[in-house]
């Protein structure tokens, strides 16, 4: 029998980051990976920025991909810090980029305000380093992530995050990013599709999850990620569920940041349910 020939199926992966947020490779590395790994259609959403979309655009226009411009937008839901993607809007929307502007504002501001929280812990002078870490990148939390473990104080990001800068943490500061409603209006503005982020991530009871797909929802939100990286089945079938119920289209992808965090490889994780409406048709 022969086998099924991988590089002629179509493989969306619609949640991606590059150096311009908290990715390592430049725009240009993320789409021949993802070409490597059998992306066929590709998303580059780096945190609050667009600024790495012109490059790899032409560079996916070279290898033959298809490219959607994606951007994720940091919001704050009954407390909770909620991630919201935009794809295949339009970059010169002036709503959208008043709307970067207004958030990268937010992230140098808050990180100023992460410096001061870690300074009262003891460690000192931790925005210059993160800002050098961060470089051309929008600067947040994995930043200083990095620089703790460069200075010893924790064996990697994860007990970073685990201990200075997680949900609940002196360095979780998420009181200036905008309501989740306000994220997606700035999307539907720009004529893209508004994605919730990863919905399994931010640890909800069910029914608080409803409740914010339900006011997602209300506020043009179109769809949600079934997919996220690698997830166990139960989380697939689950999530799909919540798709159909809140009538969203289903978007999957890896949020691949670095090679070396092999779980969120680009275009490695199961494919959507057969069940779901693939948020591409929104737009093929
Ligand atoms: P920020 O945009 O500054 O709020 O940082 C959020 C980013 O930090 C996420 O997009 C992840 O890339 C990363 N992150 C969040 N939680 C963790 C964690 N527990 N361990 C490692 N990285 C994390
Ligand atoms: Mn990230
Ligand atoms: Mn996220
Ligand atoms: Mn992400």
């Amino acid at each position: 029998m022969a086998l099924i020939d991988k590089k002629d199926s179509p493989l969306f992966d619609l949640h991606s980051h590059s150096l311009h947020s908290d990715g390592i490779l430049r725009p240009q590395a993320v789409v021949s990976r993802a070409k490597e790994n059998g992306v066929t259609t590709l998303a580059i959403t780096d945190h609050d920025s667009i600024s790495g979309l012109a490059e790899a655009r032409v560079a996916a226009a070279a290898l033959d991909m298809q490219f959607i411009n994606g951007i994720e937008l940091s919001c704050l839901w009954d407390g909770v810090g909620v991630h919201v993607v935009g794809l295949n809007f339009d970059t010169g929307s002036d709503v959208l980029l008043a709307a970067i502007e207004e958030q990268g504002q937010a992230r140098v501001a808050r990180a100023a305000m992460i410096a001061e929280r870690l300074a009262r812990l003891g460690i000192a002078d931790a925005l210059a380093g993160a800002q050098e870490i961060a470089g051309i990148g929008a600067i947040g939390r994995p930043h200083f992530a990095q620089l703790l473990v460069n200075r010893g104080l924790v064996p990697n990001t994860s007990a970073a995050f685990k201990r200075y800068l997680g949900a609940g943490k002196p360095g979780d500061v998420k009181q200036l990013w905008p309501p989740v409603a306000r994220a997606v209006e700035w999307i539907n503005a720009a004529g893209g599709v508004a994605v919730l982020a990863h919905p399994e991530k931010y640890k909800m009871t069910r029914s608080k999850l409803r409740r914010l797909l339900t006011e997602f929802r209300a506020a043009g939100g179109q769809a949600m990620e079934v997919v996220s990286g690698r997830q166990a089945p139960d989380v697939t079938r689950s999530m799909a569920q919540l798709a159909a119920e809140f009538g969203l289209y289903a978007s999957c992808g890896s949020d691949f940041h670095d090679p070396a965090q092999a779980w969120q490889d680009l275009g490695r994780f199961e494919p959507l349910p057969a069940s779901c409406e693939p948020v591409w048709t929104c737009w093929a």
